[in-house]
């Protein structure tokens, strides 16, 4: 390593190159009141910054390093697909491979919603395109959204978007035309009676809902039993789709994603994926029936298009990802989420701090309430100023979690015993913190 340089200088000297010091917003830990780390390498569950010092990580980089940093087998994928070239602006045999296992992969009893996929480079552009293809289908112009569904920064999207967004306390954003803000209606989440009522009111020119498979980006919100069954057959009825956001949840929560584990079976019209589908690199997708997926340029009249779409060095880390996202990986992954949420609860319980701890399959969240929150005003509404000095006293303790208390906890299959115990072993003593901690 270069002389060493501390976090704090690394962070001045960012904020003179870029806004803030960062490349996405909740990089800067502005909410969590201490200076952001910067990383110089990782490996299985952990992350070393440029001070020298490893945390047992459960960021995950947001959710792609699901088999832990670096696997080995990903980095030589990523390695053998470089030194063949690192992109042609054509196609490739990989590609169609990737495509392949995302529509073999994505099925439940016998139904297999994707029969095509297109292959993008980030979670916005694969919202975005899902929802240009609805209206291109539907010859509509409306969007049902949930408040605090995050699904990418595009302009129709940022309406109540969660996370990034709740931590700066924003509104939405500004630089969205209003023409364009109005097309899209924002429903509280778990309400159905809310969504029929939009439905009764404005049904024949809504194009889609689109829904966070799992909500996991206002922390985590299952949906209540049964209702993305519902959502569905509400929008069918209408002659309107379910686009099913699963760019966080799908190939974490379950080789099907959450289509896969929802207790109550549906059928959404579109997916689309990010993080894990890309092992660590830019690339997400989207997928649904040939019928619409056909409307895509080149054979139909929705266009889309990506200079770097299905990049080589991507499509090698993402299939080399999922191919070693077996039931073994699946299992390790689901005991050690287990183990840290229950840890937490009871580090907080002892603390006497009012808590929840809210899961979606492997994925879990700390909520600083009595009471389970169901949308995103009863998650806001709950005693968030202690999540600051609960993280700053995992960090501390060589933790490094979600730095915001509306983000999930992302556990790898690298989270072996010995990680998994530094993190249980942390959990008391930011409890007592959180306790401590008093609002404003
Ligand atoms: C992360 C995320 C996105 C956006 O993906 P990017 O790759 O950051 O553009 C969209 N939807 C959901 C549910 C996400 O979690």
């Amino acid at each position: 390593m270069d002389p060493m340089t501390t976090n704090e200088q690394e962070f001045a000297r960012a904020r003179g190159a870029m806004p803030g010091g960062v490349n996405s917003p909740v990089r800067a830990f502005g909410s969590v009141g201490t200076t952001p780390r910067f990383f110089v390498s990782a490996s299985g569950p952990r992350v070393t910054d440029v001070e020298g010092r490893a945390y047992v990580d459960l960021v995950g980089s947001w959710g792609p390093a699901i088999l832990g940093h670096a696997h080995p087998a990903v980095v030589k994928a990523v390695q053998d697909a470089a030194s063949h070239g690192l992109g042609f602006g054509a196609s490739t045999p990989g590609e169609t491979q990737l495509a392949e296992l995302l529509t073999a992969r994505v099925t439940r009893d016998g139904a297999r919603p994707i029969e095509r996929v297109r292959l993008v480079s980030t979670g916005t552009e694969a919202t975005m395109t899902a929802i240009r293809l609805a209206r291109g289908a539907t010859g509509r112009d409306l969007i049902v959204k949930f408040a605090g569904h995050y699904h990418g920064h595009s302009d129709g999207l940022l309406a109540e978007a969660g996370s990034g967004v709740a931590t700066l306390a924003m509104p939405g954003s500004a630089g969205v035309p209003a023409p364009i803000a109005a097309q899209t209606l924002v429903v509280p989440y778990n309400d159905l009676d809310a969504l029929r009522e939009v439905f009764a009111a404005r049904g024949a020119d809504i194009a889609a809902i689109i829904v966070e498979a799992a909500p996991a980006n206002m922390g985590i919100v299952p949906p209540a039993h049964g209702f993305n069954a519902a959502i569905a057959d509400l929008a069918h009825a209408h002659g309107a789709l379910l686009i099913l956001d699963e760019v966080l949840t799908g190939f974490r929560v379950g080789p099907a994603g959450w289509y896969g584990i929802d207790p109550v079976p549906f059928s959404p019209d579109l997916i689309t994926f990010g993080k894990v589908v890309g092992g660590g690199l830019p690339l997400a997708a989207l997928g649904g029936s040939a019928a619409l997926m056909e409307l895509l340029a080149p054979l139909g009249p929705v266009y889309q298009a990506g200079t770097l779409s299905g990049n080589p060095l991507a499509v090698a880390a993402g299939r080399a990802t999922l191919d070693h996202l077996d039931a073994d990986a699946y299992a390790r992954i689901d005991a050690a989420a287990a183990r840290i949420a229950d840890a937490a609860a009871s580090a907080l319980s002892d603390a006497g701090v009012a808590h929840v701890v809210q899961r979606s399959g492997n994925l879990f969240s700390i909520q600083f309430t009595a009471t389970a929150p169901t949308d995103y005003d009863t998650v806001k509404a709950q005693d968030a100023f202690r999540y600051p000095p609960f993280f700053r006293a995992m960090l501390d303790q060589g933790v490094s979690l979600p730095p915001s208390v509306f983000e999930a906890w992302f556990v790898s299959a690298a989270h072996d015993e010995e990680a998994v115990d530094e993190i249980v072993h942390a959990l008391p003593a930011a409890a007592r913190a959180a306790a401590e901690a008093s609002p404003g």
